[in-house]
Formats: structure tokens, C-alpha cells, sequence
């Protein structure tokens, strides 16, 4: 099994830019998503929000608790209704079930959750659980005789072996709950996982363990991966291309080196800054000022505008628009808008 994060080849540099299928499997165009409230004001949770998921790809969500990064996550799999926009998954729209049964042509659109003890029955064995998964994935049910090799072969994917089938959930660690989960994710066939904070319930070790075994069976089965994170330190690994929320908005975009290696959104940049440093040349994390915004009430122009370093006097008056660093490169800032002088800044780290 893997090791520390640091150690490893990144799986992002296996897969080819821009994944390795025809065209997005997952596409989320200009969504809202908002929650009402009895008496209070609604909360704008996800603000105009698109993105795309290719065949093969990994793409990191992050931002801090809050962002809206998980609503965006369960938006793409049809657990919240949209205010606006439209969710599409192998070109058909996704809309939310309710009680109603997963349609056949999206059953291999899954999702890994946070807490993996929750995501699996403690009163069931993990093998007819995953067993389950797999005779839903095929939709025609098992013969007498091919649960116990197909469960098998899915422990085996997660680094587990068969004899762990016979066990229940409650007798293991977080880390290994949170594989037998994977395993049945996996069970089921999918193209494309989206994984909420699949590693925030874990300790350190297990957080590297399970972010590789993610990206690895991902890569290696040519799966879309959406791996939403507050960690940016973690998808900086494991992740081709990066997304970052603020308070709703996706303030930048683009591939992974780029955004890490010289940030276009103050944002982006206080997230790397607020890491920290390890090895020889270790530095304490550089707090980001202040706390998010309550998002019922956000601020007026640029929505980081109160807490942004870089701030001037048209940020609190006009709210940006994504702008251009490179063709595949977007930034929610003015200091990115063509013909804006940017102050020269290096590297965030
Ligand atoms: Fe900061 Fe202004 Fe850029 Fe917003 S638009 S991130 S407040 S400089």
C-alpha cells in the first residue's frame, strides 16, 4: 500500500490532459443552488457555478468550510434541487430522486461520503454489502456462485483481502471502513465517483492511504474523479486540475501546477499560504484573515473583498467576472482582467 503523499509519483502525471475520454461526463452548466429558510434569509449556497469531468480526469474542489464545495458535490449527483442551470451526466440530465430509484443510465454516477461508518450498514456483513453493489451495477442480479469471487476481486482493488467479507463494519478503523466503501463504490461499476471530504474523517496516515488508493483505481480504471477537499496540499497530488470556492463562487480554475505554482486569486493564494511547510525549510502557516462571511448576507462587489490583502477601491463596488490567465486558466479577480496591471507577486510558496 501507498505511503505519505509526498513520496509518491503523482497519479495526475499518469493521466492525460484533459482525461481520456471523447468528451465530459460529468457537465455542471451555471448552477444555483439555494436553501430556504423558515423566517431567516435563504443562503445562497452555489453561485453560478459550471464545470466539467472527463473520462479518466481527477479535479480537486477545495476552499474552506462553508465555500459551498459540498452542495456543489451533492448538486452533481442530484441530492439537492437546482435554483438554476443544469446538471448532465453522460448527456443525461440529473435531476433530484427524492424516494424515486436511480435511473439505470446514471447508476454508474457514484458517490464516496465523509464518514464511512455512516455510508455502511453495521448490521449487514461487509461482503453482502458489497455484493449488493455489485448485482446493482450488473441491474440483472447474481448467479448462485459469483458473489463471493466478484467481492473478492473488489476487496482486493482497495488493498483488502477476502477474509475481511466475513466482517462487520464496527471492527475496523476509520481508514479501512472508508476502503470497504470505496470497494463497494467500486463494486457497482461506475465511470465517475465524486468524492465529499472522503479523507476529513480520517487520521493523517489514512488521509495519504485513501486520497492514492482514490486517484490510483481512478486512473487505472479510467474513472472521472471530483475530489472535493478543504486540503489543497492533498489534491495538489492527486489532481490534474483544480478548482477553488469562495462563498458560493468559483473564484479560480486550471491545472494544478499552475494554480499552485503562481495563484491568480489572492484566495487561491492565502489557501496555499495557510499550509504548512514541512522539511528542512519549514515555515509556521500564514493564517487567512478573518472568518468566511455568513453567506445569508454576503459581502457587496468582490465577496473576499473583506478579507483580501489586495483589495482597492473597485472590489467592494462591482462583483468580477472569471477572467482569463490562459486558455485553461480562469481567475475571479479584477487583478486578472486583461489590461489590469497585476502587482508583481512570486510563487505562494
Ligand atoms: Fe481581492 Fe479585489 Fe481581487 Fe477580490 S477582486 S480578490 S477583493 S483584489
Amino acid at each position: 500500500m501507498t505511503g505519505a503523499l509526498e513520496q509518491e509519483t503523482p497519479v495526475a502525471a499518469r493521466v492525460p490532459p484533459g482525461g481520456g475520454g471523447k468528451g465530459p461526463l460529468l457537465e455542471l452548466d451555471d448552477i444555483d443552488v439555494v436553501y430556504q429558510r423558515r423566517g431567516r434569509p435563504p443562503v445562497q449556497a452555489v453561485l453560478g457555478a459550471s464545470l466539467t469531468l472527463g473520462a479518466g480526469e481527477i479535479v480537486g474542489l477545495v476552499g474552506e468550510s462553508g465555500c459551498g464545495k459540498s452542495t456543489l458535490g451533492r448538486a452533481a449527483m442530484g441530492l439537492v434541487p437546482l435554483s438554476r442551470g443544469t446538471v448532465r451526466y453522460g448527456g443525461t440530465p440529473v435531476e433530484p430522486l427524492g424516494r424515486k430509484a436511480r435511473p439505470q443510465a446514471l447508476r454508474s454516477l457514484q458517490m464516496v461520503f465523509q464518514d464511512p461508518y455512516a455510508s455502511l450498514n453495521p448490521r449487514r456483513r461487509v461482503g453482502s454489502q458489497i455484493a449488493d453493489a455489485v448485482a446493482l451495477g450488473r441491474g440483472d442480479g447474481l448467479k448462485s456462485g459469483e458473489a463471493g469471487p466478484a467481492v473478492a476481486q473488489a476487496l482486493e482493488r482497495v488493498g483488502l483481502g477476502p477474509e475481511v467479507a466475513r466482517r462487520y463494519p464496527h471492527e475496523f478503523s476509520g481508514g479501512q471502513c472508508q476502503r470497504i466503501a470505496i470497494a463497494r463504490v467500486l463494486a457497482s461499476g461506475p465511470r465517475c465517483l465524486v468524492a465529499d471530504e472522503p479523507i476529513s474523517a480520517l487520521d493523517a496516515s489514512a488521509q495519504a492511504q485513501i486520497a492514492n488508493l482514490l486517484a490510483s483505481v481512478a486512473a487505472d480504471a479510467g474513472l472521472g474523479l471530483l475530489f472535493i477537499s478543504h486540503d489543497l496540499s492533498v489534491v495538489r497530488k492527486i489532481a490534474e486540475r483544480t478548482i477553488v470556492m469562495y462563498l458560493g463562487r468559483i473564484v479560480e480554475t486550471g491545472a494544478t501546477d499552475s494554480v499552485w505554482s503562481a495563484p491568480s486569486h489572492p484566495y487561491t493564494e492565502a489557501l496555499i499560504r495557510a499550509i504548512p511547510k514541512p522539511g528542512a525549510g519549514a515555515s509556521l502557516p500564514v493564517e487567512l484573515p478573518g472568518d468566511v462571511p455568513d453567506p445569508s448576507r454576503p459581502p457587496s462587489g468582490c465577496r473576499f473583498h473583506p478579507r483580501c490583502p489586495k483589495a482597492f477601491d473597485r472590489c467592494p463596488k462591482e462583483e468580477p467576472e472569471m477572467y482569463e490567465v490562459s486558455p485553461t486558466w480562469r481567475s475571479r479577480c479584477f487583478l486578472a482582467e486583461p489590461g489590469v496591471a497585476r502587482p508583481m507577486t512570486g510563487p505562494a510558496r
